[in-house]
């Protein structure tokens, strides 16, 4: 944590330096770490502070550990970091979980899982999700997710998608990364269309009850 912290500092001495001498901008954020121990994550983003960055980072919560101390770490940080500034964590996740790390108040997460699960055949839908290799779907006519606008659900059959996947082709990789990256941002949409209506109470209840394996 203590390394961090001084790794931060030094970026920071070098990126307004940078700044000042090229008049060309770009955010940085400083990552607030100290692993399972609320009372380091404390004083990381207390040190972390004093940089006065435009956003704060949550990292080392995607590591293996069990989700509930992920977000019990993130409930323990969050607080802690400015709420004029955007707040990101590291690494996550599901899409159940979105809204949860969202609950915690977080604003930015970024994974690999949307692109890694459609590369491998796993697809999020309304409905939960499709595993496109799965014999069920080889003479299935309808889209991956009716309810998506992508232009994957909108042009292509889960049998002409099965049929790509048990190919090998690799514009499966592509129209499935297509849909997926979709789902997640609608999913984000429509947690901040909750938040600005006053509703977030209420999806985070319903996205509780309908959370899927
Ligand atoms: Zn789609």
């Amino acid at each position: 944590m203590q390394r961090t912290v001084r790794w931060a500092t030094c970026a920071y001495q070098y990126h307004k330096r940078r700044v000042e001498e090229t008049g060309s901008y770009s955010a940085l954020f400083p990552i607030v770490q100290g692993s399972m121990f609320a009372d380091l994550r404390h004083a990381c983003a207390a040190e972390l502070l004093e940089l006065d960055a435009p956003g704060y980072a949550i990292g080392g919560l995607s590591v293996g550990e069990p989700r509930s101390l992920s977000l019990e770490m993130t409930e323990a940080t969050a607080p802690l970091l400015p709420r004029d500034r955007p707040r990101y964590v590291m690494g996550v996740g599901m899409p159940e979980e979105l809204p949860e790390y969202v609950a915690r108040g977080v604003d930015m997460m970024d994974c690999v899982l949307p692109s890694r699960n459609a590369r491998n055949g796993c697809l999020f839908t309304s409905n939960g999700r499709v595993i496109i290799k799965q014999a069920r779907y080889r003479d299935d006519p309808g889209p991956v997710d009716p309810v998506c606008g992508c232009y994957t659900c909108r042009t292509y059959s889960r049998a002409y998608l099965r049929h790509l996947f048990q190919a090998g082709e690799i514009l499966f990789a592509v129209l499935a990364t297509l849909h997926n990256l979709k789902y997640y941002l609608d999913r984000m949409r429509q947690i901040r269309q909750a938040i600005l209506l006053g509703r977030f109470r209420a999806y985070l209840d319903v996205a509780r009850s309908s959370a899927v394996e």
